[in-house]
């Protein structure tokens, strides 16, 4: 034989063992959960509140919580970049990517509403909370940033890069709730909002809800300027003259990050917002206890590994997904 065809099929040989050892990994590590796939997350021992677990499915990576795993027919997640390669992504609603239409239906399938409809929100960094009432938002996107309902078989669910995502649900598993909270949302208290409104339709006691807060850019890098600052009406939220939660050196921002100046270099004598403990405490204030609340340590951006960023990597980042959604 032709040394050249030789060398040829060698080469494509090599390729398909590589290509059969890299699937046979793939599909070994579905449905194991923490310690092989990713045991660095979360790893604070010292704070279990803190904990969100890791499960792989259908080789999408994604986060829950124990807290909302408990409740009877609940199905939830905060998504990962993680599917095949490191660059899943799931926003926006209206991508004309078919790429992010078809990962959206992926991550609803792989968490457990296989055909369910994704109700859209067209978010706008408001207090606006969109009563679900039925699928007609699952076509058309409606304007708002938190969304509550009672019906089953629909994925309420909110799209970030560094906000704050936040699932909310009953014990019982009836009445549940998608929020999305970046500066803008926490200033104008939409988690309270979010609440209250929960209170109202549903008639729910909220020492009966469970509030499980994802992923979000920590202290750590979300340096603000005094103006986004003085709209925080917390000042356990605002942190001054330190280097942010976990004494990392954060790296340049992005231009034209939100809340940011990207004229002016890292500070530390700059304020921090840390938008968590600012929605945690919201949540406390519209009645939910704070044992009943879990709060996701991990930074967006930070943590490149696992997620996308908007002031890490611009305009052109992915978009992370946070879905709940009723078992029929
Ligand atoms: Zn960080």
């Amino acid at each position: 034989m032709d040394f050249g065809l030789v060398a040829f099929l060698a080469v494509l040989n090599l390729t398909f063992c590589i290509y059969s050892i890299e699937k046979a990994v793939a599909e070994s590590l579905d449905g194991v959960a923490n310690p092989v796939v990713l045991n660095d997350v979360d790893a604070d021992a010292r704070n279990h509140i803190n904990m969100l677990q890791v499960k792989r499915q259908d080789q999408i990576t994604f986060l829950h919580s124990e807290l909302l795993d408990r409740l009877p027919g609940i199905v939830h997640a905060f998504s990962t970049r993680r599917g095949e390669r490191n660059d899943f992504s799931l926003g926006p609603a209206n991508s004309p990517n078919p790429m992010v239409q078809m990962n959206r239906v992926r991550f609803v399938a792989a968490i457990g509403g296989i055909g369910w409809p994704i109700i859209k929100l067209k978010q706008v960094h408001s207090g606006i909370v969109v009563d679900v009432d039925d699928t007609s938002a699952a076509g058309e996107a409606v304007e708002g940033d938190a969304a509550v309902t009672q019906l089953a078989g629909v994925m309420l669910a909110v799209q970030t890069a560094d906000c704050v995502p936040i699932l909310i649900s009953h014990t019982d598993g009836k009445s549940i709730a998608a929020v999305h909270a970046g500066w803008r949302g926490t200033a104008v208290q939409i988690a309270h909002t979010t609440v209250v409104r929960m209170i109202d339709k549903f008639h729910v006691d909220p020492k009966k809800l469970i509030a499980s807060i994802g992923p979000h850019i920590g202290a750590c890098c979300y340096e603000v300027g005094e103006d986004v600052a003085a709209q925080i009406e917390d000042d356990a939220a605002v942190i001054r003259g330190q280097r942010g939660q976990r004494g990392q050196t954060p790296r340049p921002r992005q231009p034209g990050a939100e809340g940011s100046d990207p004229s002016d270099p890292l500070s530390p004598q700059k304020p921090r917002l840390d938008l968590g403990t600012a929605n945690r405490r919201q949540l406390m204030r519209a009645g939910i206890p704070e044992s009943q609340i879990e709060t996701s340590s991990l930074c967006t951006k930070c943590r490149a590994d696992l997620f996308h960023s908007y002031r890490r990597d611009g305009k052109s980042m992915g978009h992370l997904l946070s879905a709940i959604g009723i078992t029929p």
